[in-house]
């Protein structure tokens, strides 16, 4: 009568009101209802004796009317007291009833109750149970398979939700439903019928335990087809880039080998593996668009200036791009220290320079004089034309939109090559995930004689023992980092309270130059104030947390991130990576106001547990979720129907299995497998 493909107002008694609200949550045809599934189960497939009865259980009995009574006090109240043959006794409470209800429980009769047993003063007690009279003809409540219980949405009764789902099963078992792995699984899993049965009205001796655990074969069935329809989807993405047409840079060695030789130390493997595979894509004919990830302080900038080599002597231009304006200064420092000396002229644009400054610089990039171009996101504007680029590099990219992204690539006559790296590692789920679009380099290894940060935590009214060992750090002539991390409204607010701390510390430390970084303050203030703190004319830096990305300044040896309570542990591991980048032991001061919340504690502890970023970011995914993580542009992994990429990030080795068999099939299958998941069209944030 009905097909899956039909609206679901076409449902008998579903009205415009009740199909608003289900379209709200996704659900727009029977299909969708079929994926509308139940959070728990009620069981009634069996009659339990009063004298089984366990307090707390939902059970159904059947008993017999002894009497009725109607309590006439300010809360109104209908007893009905039951017995069995042994004369044990079960007490009904209702505190809502009418008076057809009243009339129809009558002495003598036969019920089945389902409810949840409870202890009352005069023993067992079930209040508004679902009931039905036996001896009257009602129908039985005693059911052949576990009794689905569905998450509602508002206004909408258990008893409708119900009855529509299982219409749609009704049409499901006359339907040809397409399964999309009944080839390829080879029997490993039930059918998407067998695993749709099974979920909505699991059998008695099904595994309920695994099911409220989302480890059941046949929910991972469902997982499993939903992770791989944004999968696919994104892997879409990739092929069609693997046939857009780029730039092939010929693989060159005079000036790579030339910076090699100035480096003054080795490349570490993963630097090496790293550049290899950035090698391989751009000497090919298909825009290259690689993740390149590492811990803070593993040395992502080098592989990257490798990458800008090979375009410069392929003659193209290559763009820097970084979040901040400081981390762009510092880019355009760290770059320039390897460029210049081979002869590479390099450009600098940000938001804040003069006309002049930027005009010059404009000419410099669309003359192709610049072979090198770094800069913040001023880079973007439509006034920049550049003269051959070939490659971008995205420095940090949790800062930016993958739009930007986009918008840089349409500045080349043909796709750029990309390169985006991390500003801390992303967990491997994430990554086989959100991410799946991109190919990834990680660089897994750090380089040699890295010590380990060592990690305090300390409560903030223990403020004199970190001033103690603040000037112990700098009597041996390191320097300090001191962050302030009030969580303010604005940044007005930010850099009042970090005015307030530098004054609390040049009280403090009175022989020792204390400065003030804070992001109100204009652009010059700012690099004049780093360089001085990278030429140690600075003992304590005083800064909000602009100075999280990228810094690097060998020399500083302690770090103190004041109110460390407030930020996640990516930042804080971020933050901690300043420091350990020299020759000295390093240290990193957690402190935080009390008390601390179970949240708090588990991630203070687990920074003074490890260094190691790769598991750091996977309890950071388990803490605050894929959506905090992956910020605004939500590739719609972070509320999918029924998987969940921490829960089920296990899968993601099968998924990845099964997506590539997708690709192979014809492009309706693919379609149709990504639209019975994504309902909206969120595969468009992911184009790059
Ligand atoms: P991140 O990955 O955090 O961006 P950087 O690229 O800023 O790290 O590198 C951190 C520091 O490590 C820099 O001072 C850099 O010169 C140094 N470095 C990078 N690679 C090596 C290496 N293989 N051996 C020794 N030092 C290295
Ligand atoms: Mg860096």
């Amino acid at each position: 009568m009905y097909e899956l493909s039909d609206s679901i107002i076409s449902i008998n008694g579903l009205g415009p009101k009740a199909q608003e609200k289900l379209n709200a949550i996704g659900i727009y045809n029977l299909e969708h209802l079929l994926f509308h599934l139940p959070h728990r189960y009620q069981n009634k497939t069996k009659i339990i004796k009063l004298n089984q009865a366990q307090v707390g259980d939902e059970i159904l009995v059947e008993l017999t009317i002894d009497r009725i009574e109607e309590v006439p006090t300010r809360q109104r109240q209908l007893l009905c007291y039951l017995s069995d043959n042994d004369n044990r006794t079960l007490l009904l409470r209702f505190f809502h009833f009418n008076q057809y209800q009243k009339q129809n429980l009558t002495r003598g009769e036969t019920i089945q109750c389902f409810g949840e047993m409870k202890i009352g003063r005069d023993g067992l007690e079930m209040h508004h149970p679902e009931y039905r009279l036996i001896s009257k003809g009602q129908t039985n409540l005693l059911e052949k398979t576990l009794s689905p219980i569905y998450p509602l949405t508002a206004n909408i009764h258990q008893a409708q939700l119900k009855k529509w789902i299982d219409i749609a099963l009704e049409t499901l078992q006359k339907s040809d439903l397409i399964d999309n792995f009944e080839n390829l699984s080879k029997n490993s899993m039930p059918t998407l019928k067998q695993a749709l049965n099974t979920l909505h009205h699991p059998q008695i001796n099904e595994n309920i335990d695994q099911i409220a655990d989302f480890k059941h074969i046949s929910q991972q069935r469902l997982i499993i087809e939903e992770l791989c329809a944004h999968q696919l989807s994104l892997l879409k993405l990739k092929n069609e880039r693997k046939h857009k047409i780029s730039n092939i840079f010929e693989l060159k060695t005079q000036l790579s080998d030339q910076l090699l030789n100035d480096l003054g130390f080795k490349l570490t493997n993963a630097q090496r593996r790293s550049i290899d595979e950035i090698n391989t894509d751009i000497s090919s004919p298909h825009p290259m668009l690689r993740l390149l990830q590492g811990d803070v302080g593993s040395g992502k900038t080098i592989v990257a200036v490798f990458a800008c080599l090979q375009a410069v002597e392929n003659s193209f231009q290559a763009a820097i791009m970084a979040p901040t304006e400081i981390l762009a200064a510092q880019h355009l420092q760290g770059f320039s220290n390897y460029l210049a000396p081979l002869g590479i002229d390099v450009a600098f644009l940000t938001g804040s320079q003069n006309t002049s400054q930027r005009a010059e610089q404009l000419n410099k990039i669309k003359s192709g004089q610049a072979q090198v171009i770094i800069g913040t996101h001023a880079l973007f504007q439509e006034a920049v034309t550049f003269n051959k680029l070939g490659l971008v590099v995205i420095d940090e990219q949790h800062k930016f939109g993958v739009h930007q992204r986009l918008s840089l690539a349409q500045k080349a006559h043909n796709t750029p090559h990309q390169l985006v790296m991390t500003a801390t590692p992303i967990p491997r789920s994430l990554t086989m995930s959100a991410y799946a679009d991109l190919d990834s380099s990680i660089i897994d290894e750090l380089p040699p004689g890295r010590k380990p940060v060592k990690t305090i935590a300390i409560s903030a009214d223990r403020k004199n023992e970190v001033i103690k060992k603040i000037k112990q750090v700098c009597n041996d002539n390191n320097q300090v980092y001191w962050v302030c991390t009030l969580i303010e409204e604005s940044e007005v607010l930010r850099a009042e309270s970090a005015i307030n701390t530098h004054h609390y510390l040049q009280e403090n430390l009175p022989n020792l130059s204390v400065v003030l970084i804070h992001g109100k303050m204009n652009k010059d203030e700012k690099s004049e104030i780093m360089r001085q703190f990278s030429a140690n004319k600075i003992d304590v830096l005083v800064a909000t947390t602009v100075i999280e990305v990228g810094v690097n300044v060998p020399n500083a040896s302690l770090m103190v991130i004041e109110n460390s309570e407030r930020l996640g542990l990516a930042q804080l591991h971020q933050l901690r990576g300043r420091v350990g980048r020299g020759a000295d032991a390093s240290i990193c001061i957690l402190m935080y106001q009390t008390p601390l919340s179970a949240n708090a504690t588990e991630r203070l502890d687990i920074l003074r547990q490890t260094n190691d970023g790769f598991a750091i970011a996977q309890k950071d995914l388990e803490l605050r979720g894929p959506g905090e993580i992956l910020g605004t542009q939500q590739t719609g992994i972070a509320d999918m129907k029924i998987a969940n990429i921490v829960r089920d990030g296990y899968l993601m080795n099968q998924v990845r299995y099964y997506s590539e068999h997708f690709l192979q099939l014809d492009e309706n299958r693919q379609q149709s497998l990504i639209t019975r998941w994504i309902t909206d069209d969120k595969t468009q944030y992911a184009n790059t």
